[in-house]
């Protein structure tokens, strides 16, 4: 008969910092493994401003997840300088690392973003995201291949994060990259940041969505309320812009450009919050903040 008591497999957590270029998906992975919306996304590329946690709780582990904004070779205004700052930043203190990259493409910002990897010396996963539109599978060996030929991974996963498909094996992988570790976070907790940051991360997921080409860029949201009244949130949001000349553009004919941006705002906020919320937007005009240090740090943005 067998006396020894069978020996639980330790619980594990750690940090992971996840890089990669512009729009590959990284926040759309950081969500799935998540299981919730802590940070936004858009078709348009530099969506990520700020550096982000986000708490994966498995019953093997935890996962704190390091979303970055993207790396990339063009750094004009100061607010791009301290993205790529903010993103180099990430893999400080972290156990690993995950680069996510196109199934199909590998680009220079790619190639930059694995230098800034290697450097670091840390473990790193490749993700080669949305197989589910890469239009020839048999292909997708010979780029896995090649990707990673005279590259350094401690595994490649191709998956879908937009539609949650191969996650389960870069789950167990992660785990293992990280140190046995009670939790550090409660299973529930699921960011790093507050509530009244995430509203305004809302608000600008809608101006990315539904603003055309450059503007996007030029706007940025201040959170000026954010009060619990009984069940509901009373939430004030201003949308600053660079120039007087915008102002028109985000508020749209009759304000109905506003009215969308703070509708669609409102439901993500009721959804992530799971209470009602009372929303009122605000267009106003700081010009250049984008590219002035002070302004960039009384919006939040820091690296
Ligand atoms: P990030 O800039 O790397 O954080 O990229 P985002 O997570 O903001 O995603 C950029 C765009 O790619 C969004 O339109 C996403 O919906 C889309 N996307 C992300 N993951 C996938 C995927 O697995 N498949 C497809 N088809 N689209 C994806
Ligand atoms: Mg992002």
């Amino acid at each position: 008969m067998n006396t020894v008591p069978p020996t639980e497999p330790a619980f594990r957590t750690g940090t992971i910092a996840v890089l990669g270029r512009p729009n590959v998906g990284k926040s759309t992975l950081v969500n799935a493994l998540v299981g919730a919306k802590v940070s936004i996304v858009s078709p348009r590329p530099q969506t990520t401003r700020h550096r982000l946690l986000g708490i994966a709780s498995f019953p093997e582990g935890q996962l704190l997840l390091v979303d970055t904004p993207g790396i990339h070779g063009q750094q004009k205004r100061a607010m791009n300088r301290m993205m790529n700052r903010a993103a180099r930043g990430a893999v400080e203190g972290v156990d690993a690392a995950m680069l996510v990259i196109e199934a199909g493409r590998w680009t220079d910002d790619d190639a930059l973003a694995y230098r800034a990897l290697k450097d670091s010396g840390l473990p790193c996963v490749l993700v080669i995201n949305k197989v589910d539109k890469f239009p020839d599978k048999g292909a997708l060996l010979p780029f896995m291949a090649e990707v990673t030929r005279e590259r350094e991974f401690s595994s490649v996963y191709p998956l879908s994060a937009l539609r949650k498909r191969g996650l389960e094996g870069l789950v167990k992988t992660l785990l293992k990259l990280v140190p046995e570790s009670q939790a550090l976070y409660a299973d529930d907790e699921i960011t790093d940041r507050s509530e009244r940051f995430l509203a305004g991360e809302l608000v600008r997921e809608q101006l990315m969505t539904r603003l055309g080409e450059e503007l996007p860029y030029s706007a940025t949201v201040e959170i000026e309320k954010f009060e619990l009244d009984g069940e509901m949130l009373r939430i004030a949001a201003v949308v600053w812009v660079e120039r007087e000349g915008q102002k028109p553009i985000v508020i749209g004919k009759g304000g109905d450009r506003l009215k969308a941006i703070s509708t669609g705002a409102r439901i993500g906020m009721e959804k992530l919050f799971g209470r009602k919320v009372f929303l009122e937007t605000w267009c106003r005009v700081r010009e250049g903040w984008s590219d002035d240090e002070a302004a960039l740090r009384r919006f939040g943005y820091s690296d």
